[in-house]
């Protein structure tokens, strides 16, 4: 199975809680704060492994969740923070959002990136005690890791890709100017995944050539292996088109070419005007006059250069991957994704909320109130500003009083209580 596409889920850990407890000393019945922080939550990172070249272990693994910190001590004890769980990809894999389908992250622009970031810890209530907040009875709660849908993408790094039909020589020819070894058989398909090789036609000059699986027509609409073979094609700054030039398999190698090219037009039309050498291969066992005539008028006729070789006996294949060099130094690097998805701005226009009333203790129910009490800095003045005007602005200092809150009642949200002293 050949797996360059699959859907993956990340969430980042959260931050542990604050802690609120008090100091207990010998003869003091309740000393000061000294509840400890919360640690913070793992986050999610990818890290490039240089020897991978499948998406395949995905397969198995499609759930990744990185811990969460620990909470926070009494004795000013911060929680642990937790270790960031560590995805590995072959490089050139892409990041996408899976709904929007839209770029996150291009691992070939660096080898290492996170995607969501832990929660923060919360703070204990040591950090509370103020001049007129003796006995700071709250306690941050850490806020939530990251969670994502993520689609990952190989799109390989190479800067020569052989296409072709399948059995026309492209893992023999790599195989034989590079050190990879790509599985040659003779029947159709054998190279389930890509494969790349480094290959050196000079002392100081090296280039990637990627031996991309067969190309077949129909391609483009998901034949064979379809959009897999052309999806690592897709940053190849040359192509390397190999047609069976000795008509062994009955081919004609022109109808080969154009069906073919036909194929990437139907894929993408970038990719159709990457430039290409065409490689006559198999002229070991001989080329008919025809066929050579046909093939040199293509090649005249569309600017293209034209190589005969024979992969297997090595012949003239020096002098191509020569010719592959010379061309690469016009090319433009290796094409890169811009980043294309930013996180939508929140959408916030439920400011609903209700209200609960026990033993004296005002609980504020609502998402947007526990998201809000998350983030404020309570040791901050302009926070704590922001925070009062939140509440008043929303309607909820109304609400309480309409309840019957009096100064010095007992507000909570989402576990974190404060007196109320608007
Ligand atoms: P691919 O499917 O394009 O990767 O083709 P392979 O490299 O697997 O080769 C298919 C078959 O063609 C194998 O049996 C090879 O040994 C044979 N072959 C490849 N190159 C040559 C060549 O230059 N001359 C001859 N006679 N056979 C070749
Ligand atoms: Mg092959």
């Amino acid at each position: 199975m050949f797996i360059d596409k699959v859907d993956i889920y990340v969430k980042a850990g959260n931050g542990g809680n604050g802690c609120v407890s008090f100091r207990r000393e010998k003869y003091v019945a309740k000393g000061g704060p000294d509840g400890g922080d919360g640690g913070n939550g793992g986050s999610i990172v990818f890290k490039v492994d240089e020897g991978e070249n499948t998406l395949l272990p995905f397969r198995y693994r499609r759930k990744f969740v990185a811990s969460n910190g620990a909470d926070g001590m009494p004795q000013k004890f911060h929680g642990k923070t937790a270790e960031d769980l560590i995805i590995t990809v072959p490089p050139g894999t892409l990041i996408k959002d899976k709904e929007s389908q839209k770029v996150i992250f291009d691992m070939s622009k660096s080898d290492s990136f996170t995607v969501c970031k832990g929660g923060k810890g919360g703070w204990g209530n040591v950090h509370f005690a103020t001049p007129t907040r003796q006995v700071p009875r709250f306690a941050k709660k850490g806020t939530l890791g990251e969670e994502k849908e993520l689609t990952l993408e190989l799109k390989m790094l190479a800067d020569v890709g052989l296409v072709g039909f399948p059995n026309v020589g492209k893992s023999t020819l790599l195989s034989m100017v590079s050190a990879a070894r790509p599985k040659i058989a003779n029947y159709h398909f054998t190279t389930l995944s890509p494969m790349l090789g480094v290959v050196s036609p000079d002392e100081g000059s090296a280039f990637v050539m990627a031996d991309i699986p067969g190309l077949i027509e129909g391609a483009s609409e998901g034949a064979g292996l379809g959009h897999e073979f052309l999806r690592h094609v897709d940053r190849c700054r040359l192509l390397v088109h190999v047609v069976d030039a000795s008509g062994s398999e009955g081919r004609d190698p022109v109808d080969d070419i154009e069906a073919i090219n036909m194929e990437l037009i139907k894929y993408n039309e970038e990719l159709s005007k990457r430039p290409q050498i065409i490689a006559a291969n198999k002229c070991d066992i001989g080329v008919d006059d025809s066929i050579r005539e046909e093939l040199e008028n293509y090649c005249r006729a569309n600017e293209v250069e034209l190589f005969y070789i024979s992969a297997a006996s090595n012949d003239n294949v020096k002098d191509l991957m020569r010719a592959v060099n010379k061309k690469l130094k016009e090319l433009p690097p290796i094409k890169e994704y811009e980043t294309e998805y930013y996180r939508e701005p929140e959408v916030v226009g439920d400011y609903s909320f209700e209200i609960e009333v026990e033993k004296g203790v005002y609980y504020l129910k609502a998402p947007w109130l526990n998201k809000l009490i998350g983030n404020v800095n309570f040791t901050d003045y302009e926070s704590l500003s922001f925070f009062q005007k939140m509440l008043r602005e929303k309607g909820v200092i109304k609400a309480l009083e309409d309840k019957g809150i009096t100064e010095e009642d007992t507000v909570d949200i989402d576990g974190v209580q404060f007196d109320f002293i608007f």
